[in-house]
């Protein structure tokens, strides 16, 4: 959960001792309170809100009525009191960790709604307002590199701007939050990039309830969320990432950039990005909102018939107009990283990474098999979008796929071979907990997650 402190400074004398004492005393107090994850603050350079915020994650409220906090959060502004005007606190739920916003980004707050950041080309978060002084009861939070931030006085009515002041300070007992799971030289963790809304309609060879049913006794509360995962590859002198998640297109995803750094990554550390295809859930974060390169130092490979197929004038022109707005995304990546794009058929790609040909979904859909004696792993990128019903019902394909039969095919092929060499599997719709393995008993599969 989120917890806000807001407040002003109505003392200029001792505004800058104050400040030095929140940053450098208080601050790392608090973080070192159990329940705190994260604390960072900020300065509004926008007027009609409060000048300064503190944003914590936090478990919940009693981590502020506990012991703890007291003797170490609380009691110790007693000198300062007098001079702090307009003071709010609010937790909110709604996102799971408060972002780590650099020197050169701002973070931005509307309570209006998600509209005005939307406009302003951001993936907002929404957060409510749960406990404390529940107002404002709703907000959206997103972060921008400062120099791309519109003029204050042009900001739409309720939109806030801050600069942080402090760097994220994260808590001692704070984990990597992301399954993680090692294979040969490599450590490989599943990021969770969101989810796209899809719809069970979409699917072939079931009926919608059956469907539906699945996912309700699979314990699913949306049945047609699809969850994204890329995957971080460290090792061997490299940080791969495979897949780059949809980037908040199509109000898809979006959370991946934000999630590698509570990773440890930066987008600059990235050196390469291996592609399953290029869906627009699969390449859309590698490219802002503007279309830059979000990763400047990665070369990009992918299979060549990939690349083809959406190079292809002809394929765009036999496209639907859905299809037809995937061809513009995957072209826009394609054209932005052309210094350092490159194919492959198959074979080795990366040492102890091999290229698996998974032909169906796409024309050069792609899984990575990572070679070792006995940590094999396979990523097998869109092989199933709906686990509990796919892997249990392989003749069931999905819209998305571009022959729903080679890709169905392609499925049992799979499960056959990965259940019966019981290879741990990586999927990009696996789910949030990113790995599993594949058992068959009497002609059927089942998915067990690997955690
Ligand atoms: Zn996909």
């Amino acid at each position: 959960m989120i917890y806000t402190v807001e407040c002003s400074f109505a003392d200029p004398h001792s505004e800058a001792e104050w400040n030095r004492f929140y940053s450098v005393d208080k601050l790392p107090a608090l973080i070192s309170v159990a329940g705190f994850h994260t604390s960072q603050r900020f300065k509004a350079i926008s007027a009609g809100c409060p000048v300064y915020l503190a944003l914590h994650t936090i478990d919940g409220l009693e981590v502020l009525t506990g012991d703890e906090y007291r003797q170490k959060g609380g009691g110790n502004f007693a000198r300062w009191q007098q001079h702090i005007t307009d003071w709010h606190r609010n937790l909110y739920d709604g996102i799971g960790i408060a972002p780590a916003v650099n020197k050169d980004e701002l973070l931005v707050l509307c309570a209006t709604g998600a509209e005005p950041l939307i406009q302003m080309g951001l993936t907002p978060s929404a957060m409510h307002a749960v406990a404390l002084e529940k107002f404002p009861q709703h907000r959206w939070m997103a972060t921008m590199p400062a120099r791309k931030a519109p003029p204050v006085e042009c900001l739409a009515e309720g939109v806030y701007l801050y600069s942080p002041i402090t760097e994220q300070l994260t808590g001692s007992r704070a984990v990597c939050p992301f399954p993680s799971q090692q294979a040969g030289a490599y450590t490989v963790t599943a990021i969770s990039d969101g989810y796209l809304s899809a719809s069970l309609s979409l699917l072939s060879n079931i009926d919608a309830d059956e469907a539906d049913k699945m996912q309700h006794d699979a314990g699913a509360t949306d049945p047609a969320a699809v969850h994204i995962n890329c995957y971080l590859v460290r090792g061997a002198g490299r940080t791969i990432l495979i897949d780059g998640g949809a980037g908040g297109i199509k109000q898809w995803g979006g959370r991946l950039h934000a999630n590698l750094r509570l990773a440890g990554v930066e987008p600059g550390s990235v050196d390469t990005i291996l592609l399953t295809h290029a869906h627009p859930d699969h390449v859309g974060g590698l490219v802002d909102a503007e279309g830059q390169i979000a990763f400047p130092n990665a070369q990009v490979l992918l299979h060549q018939q990939e690349l083809a197929f959406w190079q292809d004038d002809a394929n765009l022109s036999r496209a639907t107009e859905r299809a037809r707005g995937n061809f513009l995304i995957a072209r826009q990546v394609f054209d932005g990283y052309r210094e350092t794009l490159s194919t492959f058929t198959d074979g080795q790609v990366l040492p102890g990474i091999r290229a698996m040909p998974l032909p169906g979904h796409t024309d050069g859909h792609t899984g990575y098999l990572f070679e070792s004696a006995n940590q094999s792993l396979l990523v097998w990128g869109d092989i199933v979008h709906f686990p509990h019903i796919q892997i249990e019902r392989p003749d069931v394909s999905i819209a998305f796929d571009q022959d729903p039969t080679l890709a169905a095919a392609t499925r049992s092929r799979l499960l056959d071979m990965v259940s019966s060499e019981e290879l741990l599997i990586a999927g990009m719709h696996l789910g949030e907990l990113g790995f599993a393995r594949i058992r068959q008993s009497r002609g059927r599969y089942g998915l067990d997650y690997e955690t």
